[in-house]
């Protein structure tokens, strides 16, 4: 047999892992910070009609600028943009693949505070980018001073705040931000995937004007209730847009998926109406596991960072067997939650409190 030894893979990929959360068929599956509410009926119900027009059209290529759905995009995020200014792509994650194609690369890299979103890692190497892991304080919360040090030290080409962060819950300042931009000549990601979690900061995108190297990107995968889609998306300067048009696959996205996204922004109001029952369930499990004795970190996000696990791998595998999946993400002590609907969040909190202290 084969094994991936034998074959002449590029050097920076070897000993690599691929991206791989369990996909198990568990009643409660809260480890990869989607929305687990299903999309309201009757927008499915557009969204299908809206896939039924388009499908009869898919004998050619889709919009290659896909016009319909950047206006649409740029209605919802709002603050002024212009139909240039926006991008899409596959997720988020192809978004931030297409960002490091154009201006990362080869004897260049990339930074970020750590621990941090684990994808940024595997991006870079997979564009053979250099990856610059900056620790942040305790507690992780980033500040203007220290973000700033680190960038002017490092200089990277390209660098990316996670806000909130991902697997933390850290949300992220204006001043970091502003701080950041600053201290450095490179192009400067803020990394939105949870924003309208954290409806106590306005979006970074207010900061975009006459900030040409600030890039915004947000995802149609955790509170819009579309991961399944796989929509993400960037508000920049037209000029990065320019750029990033340089590295995409032409027709990069379907028809059937500009048709869907499309449809579902026009119901932007009824897809996000399911964010407040999300906060307050975090809420709630962040009370519970407080009360249990272990440590809650404060989040923005749909999801906690829990501390005070005696052995995390085991109280993974305990709830795995209760058909609960949670995220072990190797950070000793600690697992990440996602708050679910308040009947998954109930079972998570009677399972952990039936473990026992520290998770045993
Ligand atoms: N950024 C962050 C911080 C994330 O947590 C995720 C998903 N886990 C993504 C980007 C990518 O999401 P998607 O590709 O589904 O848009």
């Amino acid at each position: 047999m084969t094994s991936l030894s034998d074959l002449p893979l590029r050097d920076n990929l070897v000993g690599q892992e691929p991206y791989g959360a369990p996909q198990d068929a568990v009643p409660v599956s809260l480890n990869v910070n989607e929305n687990t509410h299903p999309i309201p009926e009757h927008v499915a119900i557009d969204i299908v009609q809206s896939l039924a027009r388009a499908v009869t059209g898919v004998n050619r290529y889709p919009d290659r600028e896909f016009t319909e759905l950047r206006s649409s995009l740029a209605g919802y995020l709002g603050h002024g943009l212009s139909v240039e200014q926006l991008w899409a792509a596959n997720g988020s994650n192809e978004v931030l693949q297409q960002v490091l194609q154009a201006f990362a690369g080869p004897g260049r890299s990339l930074l970020s505070f750590t621990p941090t979103y684990s994808m940024y890692p595997l991006l870079a190497s997979g564009t053979d980018t250099e990856w610059i892991a900056v620790e942040r304080p305790a507690e992780y919360a980033l500040t203007p001073e220290g973000v700033a040090e680190a960038l002017r030290e490092h200089q990277p080409d390209v660098a990316i705040l996670c806000g909130p962060n991902n697997p933390t819950g850290t949300s992220l300042d204006r001043e970091v931000i502003l701080a950041a931009y600053d201290a450095f000549d490179g192009m400067l990601v803020v990394d939105e995937a949870y924003h309208e979690f954290d409806t106590e900061r306005e979006s970074a995108v207010s900061l975009l004007p006459g900030r040409h190297r600030l890039l915004v990107s947000r995802t149609m995968s955790k509170a819009f209730a579309f991961a399944g889609v796989r929509l993400g998306y960037l508000a920049a300067d037209a000029a990065v847009v320019d750029a990033l048009r340089l590295v995409r696959l032409p027709y990069h996205l379907s028809a059937l998926t500009q048709a869907a996204a499309t449809a579902a922004i026009r119901h932007a109001d009824a897809m996000l109406a399911t964010v407040a029952d999300i906060s307050a369930q975090r809420d709630r499990l962040a009370d519970a596991l407080t009360a249990l004795g272990y440590v809650v970190h404060p989040s923005g996000a749909n999801f906690l960072l829990v501390g005070g696990f005696t052995d995390p791998s085991a109280t993974f595998e305990a709830l795995r067997a209760r058909g609960i999946l949670i995220r072990n993400l190797s950070i000793p002590g600690h697992l990440r939650i996602t708050a679910g609907t308040k009947a998954e969040t109930s079972a998570v909190i009677e399972a952990i409190t039936a473990l026992g202290p520290g998770g045993a």
